[in-house]
């Protein structure tokens, strides 16, 4: 047995298997040079792709059904397009490697493919980048990220929001990465799907990858590899405890969350993609106080449509029904990057280009958002917030493009309802603009993680200053009494959804400030209620 430590992100025992997650390898592959040899290296990969494509066809249609499965079969289809292949051809005879061949000659036609006027060609671009990187990748001996059949713990160096994005989340017990933050966004995903998860922890990839069984503890942060008899013995039992402790909170289980001195508070869920919803309700989520809609723009190659955005924010609004749903336009920048928008490297990219920033120097990213939140208003009951605001002109300007998108719809005769319009208040200057911006907004949703961030000059992401990233400050607790104090005079709501949101410490203090609304992970709202309906307050 080897055990180390790790910062505990969410509670709770699990024990399984480890798989390794590794970030590829992209040594550039160099030619042989000789074209016929290199030829012949491609089209043997392409049969090794083919044969990989259809096993993953076959499993995808079991799996998934036609539909998702059709995916898979575009790409195989690709495999024989002659135009691709005779791209790939000339770049060889050109003097290219075979992997560099496949793989740029897949993004010339990627980018042709999304520069087209046609939706659907524009979303095959992502599939010809998936083919010819299948093909590179087997060119250059990498064999990709493996998964055994079912559940198992995943160990990493760390974890991108667009590398946990692609992972099987139903099949996952238990994150443990080298690096991240408690408010970074693994720790984030990790308590959306309520599984015990270490970052910072003292695990080697190596020996990870060698052991049968690993266990970890999230409430004490520790981790074991091969545990004996009697550690095992233990951790279960603490694992029997806990889903004990859970059984007793389903009491609270459509309950109202109200204190004994008649405070109602709003108890909501923060989702990413629109299967949390599914997920949020089971949790008995009163409503979705935050749906971090950048995960929609995750782990793919290309922006996504008007229409895709449309029937996610359509899907949410319809499973939760007349249950208010607060959906946070995009909050891509700082950790959460994507390539195909084009923009710079910053030198301080916290600080830089991102949420609110973005979308008011790029209306074409930001247009077919709020049309779509628009069109999928009529579903449901929506509200619109937008990250990183600091100044009132910020939350005018969009304001102002929400008008003009709502009458826009109004005139191609396509329903709309009222979407209340709030602000996401993360950096001190809202805050300390609190009462300008209340005259604005329909209401106010703290964002603690960056609030915490902006307020202290720590960065969140930086796993050696956990002990500066206080959320507990006095500033920023003079910061929290200050926004709903704005909100309370000015008749408008105002909530909690950073990490802070779940805080049991917090929660009476919380409604003391005047707050109405805690928004949280799903797997927080039953012990969050008890505390709410235990309070005096
Ligand atoms: C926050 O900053 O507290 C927040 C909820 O947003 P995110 O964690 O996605 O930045
Ligand atoms: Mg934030």
């Amino acid at each position: 047995m080897k055990t180390g430590f790790g910062l505990p992100v969410f509670p709770g025992v699990a024990i399984g298997p480890a798989v390794v997650y590794r970030k590829t390898e992209r040594a550039l592959p160099v030619s042989s040079g000789d074209p016929k040899v290199e030829q012949a290296k491609f089209d043997a990969a392409r049969e090794t792709a083919r044969e990989q494509l259809s096993a993953l066809y076959e499993k995808a249609k079991v799996e998934l059904g036609e539909e998702k499965a059709a995916i898979v079969e575009v790409q195989m289809l690709m495999l024989e397009d002659l135009d691709y292949l005779d791209g790939v051809a000339a770049a060889i005879e050109g003097g290219a490697a075979a992997a560099m061949a496949a793989l740029d000659t897949g993004e010339e036609f990627a980018q042709v493919f999304a520069a087209m006027d046609d939706e659907y060609m524009n979303a095959r671009s992502a599939d010809i980048r998936d083919m010819s990187r299948r093909i590179y990748d087997i060119l250059c001996g990498n064999a990709g990220f493996q998964l055994p059949e079912g559940s198992f713990l995943l160990v990493a160096e760390d974890l991108a929001p667009s590398e946990t994005i692609q992972l099987p989340r139903d099949r996952i017990l238990a994150f443990v990465t080298r690096q991240g933050s408690s408010s970074s966004h693994t720790a984030i995903l990790a308590r959306t799907l309520n599984i015990p998860s270490l970052v910072q922890a003292n695990i080697s990839l190596e020996e990870a990858e060698d052991c049968e069984i690993l266990a970890v503890d999230g409430f004490t942060g520790s981790w074991y590899m091969d545990p004996d008899q009697e550690t095992l013995a233990v951790l279960k039992e603490k694992q029997a405890e806990a889903a004990a402790d859970r059984a007793a909170l389903e009491s609270y289980r459509g309950r109202e969350s109200v204190t004994k001195s008649g405070k109602k508070l709003l108890l909501c869920a923060n989702i990413g993609c629109p299967e949390d919803a599914e997920a949020a309700l089971a949790a008995d989520a009163e409503g979705v106080g935050l749906m971090r809609s950048e995960f929609l723009y995750l782990g793919r190659d290309n922006l996504p449509t008007e229409d895709e955005l449309f029937e996610a924010y359509k899907k949410v609004a319809e499973t939760m029904g007349s249950r208010p749903v607060v959906i946070r336009t995009l909050d891509i920048g700082a950790d959460k990057q994507v390539s195909y928008m084009g923009l710079d490297q910053e030198e301080n990219p916290a600080l830089g280009l991102r949420g609110l920033r973005i979308c008011l120097t790029r209306e074409d990213i930001f247009r077919p958002q709020l049309r779509a939140i628009y069109r999928a208003s009529a579903y449901g009951n929506l509200s619109v917030m937008f990250p990183m605001v600091a100044s009132v002109w910020e939350l005018k300007a969009a304001k102002d493009l929400c008008a003009r998108v709502r009458s826009e719809l109004e005139a191609e005769g396509i329903p709309t309802r009222e979407v209340p319009i709030g602000v996401m208040v993360e950096t001190p200057a809202a805050a300390v603009l609190a009462r300008e911006l209340a005259k604005e907004a329909a209401f106010f949703s703290v964002g603690t993680n960056d609030l915490t961030q902006y307020t202290l000059a720590v960065d969140r992401q930086n796993a050696k200053l956990g002990q500066f990233y206080d959320p507990y400050h006095p500033a920023l607790l003079a910061l929290l009494a200050q926004i709903a104090q704005a909100a309370n005079e000015a008749g408008i709501w105002a909530g909690i959804c950073g990490e802070l949101g779940a805080d049991p410490k917090m929660t009476e203090r919380f409604i003391a400030m005047g707050y109405t609304e805690l928004s949280m992970a799903p797997g927080r709202i039953l012990e969050t209620r008890k505390i709410v309906c235990e309070s005096e307050a």
